[in-house]
């Protein structure tokens, strides 16, 4: 982690970085193989890297550009989202938003002030975080740094995903976006303005629960330490409400051994899991 970063464990197997901070990430990453080539607007295929157990399939810019190279990503606002491979992350109906790279001109505007709160609130605490920084394509800044009332926080580390009104298709932008709007005048499409207008921000630290629940549920161990670590924070705030059954169900998943291992843990995630979600 850098240091003054407030950057939660990430949670992607996908690993991107920049060249200004990739040396200070290093012990992050799984070895790598190969490297990134940079094949400018040309090439009609695509490449396949190796990112530990993980293969990412790099794009090409043509009629329809997608991605990019050297840890860049574009894609065209309200295209179907493809940049996880997590089935998880991918699942439902999912569009691009605020995916920017200097390759595209992209639209300008002003939002409201109400609406670039609720993005920051959003973008501070971002789920499907990566294990490096994505850096502003227009800034030389990486990570690129934000600060507010309750601290440092650095953006391109994951996305932020809001639904439609009436929660039929889910929008994802990385959290640079709200780098985007505020510094650059990107202006989001209206459908997506339309849903974060109308979207409650849940509380950060629970959302993180539950992406940590289908991510880790399999893993006892690693799920007891996210909820112990999480517990502990102070930002994101968990409700104090929940923070007795937050960590009795770390200290459970902890102790669960045994040929019911298993069994145990499906039983005390499906409990907090419920308690999360019916709030
Ligand atoms: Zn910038």
């Amino acid at each position: 982690m850098i240091a003054g970063c407030k950057t939660p464990p990430a949670t992607s197997s996908r690993s991107r970085t920049c060249s200004p901070c990739s040396s200070r990430l290093a012990r992050w990453l799984p070895s790598r193989i190969g490297r990134t080539r940079n094949l400018g607007n040309a090439a009609p295929t695509g490449v396949n890297e190796r990112y530990g157990d993980s293969t990412i399939t790099h794009g090409w810019y043509d009629s329809e550009p997608r991605f990019s190279f050297d840890c860049m990503a574009y894609y065209k606002d309200l295209t179907r989202y493809e940049y996880s491979n997590d089935p998880f992350k991918r699942a439902g109906e999912l569009y691009n938003v605020g995916w920017l790279e200097r390759c595209a001109s992209y639209p300008k505007g002003a939002i409201d002030p109400d609406m670039t709160a609720k993005l920051l609130a959003l973008c501070k605490f971002p789920v499907n975080r990566y294990m490096g920084w994505h850096g502003c394509h227009f800034c030389s800044e990486c990570p690129l740094r934000i600060t507010d009332s309750e601290g440092e926080f650095c953006l391109g580390d994951g996305e932020i995903r809001v639904p439609a009104k009436d929660e039929r298709v889910t929008y994802v932008a990385p959290n640079l976006i709200y780098h985007y709007v505020v510094t650059h005048e990107y202006l989001p499409p209206d459908v997506f303005l339309d849903s974060l207008r109308a979207l409650s921000v849940p509380n950060p630290a629970v959302v993180w629960i539950l992406e940590w629940i289908e991510g880790f549920q399999n893993q006892p161990p690693i799920l007891s330490h996210l909820l112990d670590w999480i517990v502990r924070r102070d930002k994101p705030s968990l409700p104090a409400e929940l923070r007795g059954s937050v960590l009795e169900a770390a200290n459970e998943l902890k102790v669960a051994v045994g040929s019911d291992a298993q069994e145990q843990a499906e039983n005390i995630v499906n409990r907090l899991k419920s308690l999360l979600t019916k709030r």
